[in-house]
């Protein structure tokens, strides 16, 4: 894969890009990945990339020009171009799966307070990491780009751990326990002792089923709701 960011500010990337899991994946080669600067498409020798809103109002729009140039720079076949954007559809882990398959990203950051509207022809979708708003679509985009990367066949040593995880069936992961065996009186749970493969593998489904009822009891109205409307046999 290829993840192209459209950024003003490159030099919040490498040190994501170039560490841990999404580092190791770089370096094996199965992620490739750089940055094109808008101001480098700058018409002017004030490289200027941002213009006051029309109508009036606070903070700086980004021009649609530099945007459309610096986007069109980069090898556009087989890629998806999505930007960073509070007003987005939600990136969710099914998300993050659909993009890991794509030849090419293209990750477009907005900066000041957004971008023309005019250049919203440019992207092939929105997304957005949360109801809240940032300075920029940098950490967006370096969100979208790890949780990606770390989907690519080979990116993680134990590759079974994708399919157990958080929100992978719809759950919360069960929880988790290393040494020592007690620790300030709480002892690991007794099951996961047992040398049982089938007791433990309840033990974890049923802790998974609890913490999701306890931390994120939303996630489990869909799936009950799909439950009670498949037909006998289904
Ligand atoms: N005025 C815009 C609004 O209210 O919708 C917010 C602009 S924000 C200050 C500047 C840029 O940060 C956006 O263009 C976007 O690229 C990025 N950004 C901010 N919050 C984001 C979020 N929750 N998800 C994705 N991108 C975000």
């Amino acid at each position: 894969m290829r993840i192209d960011f459209v950024t003003l500010f490159p030099e919040l990337f490498a040190p994501v890009m170039g560490s841990s899991i999404v580092g190791r994946a770089a370096k094996a080669g199965l992620v490739q990945w750089g940055c094109v600067n808008p101001r480098d498409f700058a018409k002017d020798r004030r490289r200027t990339v941002d213009g006051r809103p029309y109508g009036g109002g606070p903070g700086m729009v980004l021009m649609a020009q530099p945007l459309a140039d610096a986007i069109g720079s980069v090898e556009r076949k087989g890629s998806r171009v999505v930007f960073l954007s509070p007003q987005g559809k939600p990136f969710r882990a099914a998300t993050a799966r659909r993009l890991s398959k794509v030849k090419r990203l293209i990750l477009v950051c907005g900066h000041y307070e957004g971008v023309d509207e005019r250049a919203r022809c440019l992207f092939d979708e929105e997304l957005s990491i949360g109801d809240y708003v940032l300075t920029g679509g940098e950490l967006p985009a370096l969100v979208v780009a790890d949780a990606v990367v770390r989907l690519l066949p080979g990116a993680l040593k134990k590759e079974e751990a994708v399919l157990k995880e958080s929100f992978a069936s719809g759950l919360l992961d069960f929880p988790q326990y290393t040494r020592p065996r007690v620790w300030r009186r709480k002892a690991v749970p007794e099951a996961l002792f047992c040398g049982d493969h089938g007791r433990v593998e309840r033990w974890r489904a049923q802790a998974a089923l609890a913490a999701t009822r306890r931390k994120r009891p939303d996630l489990l109205s869909p799936l009950i709701f799909s439950r009670a409307s498949a037909r006998p046999g289904d």
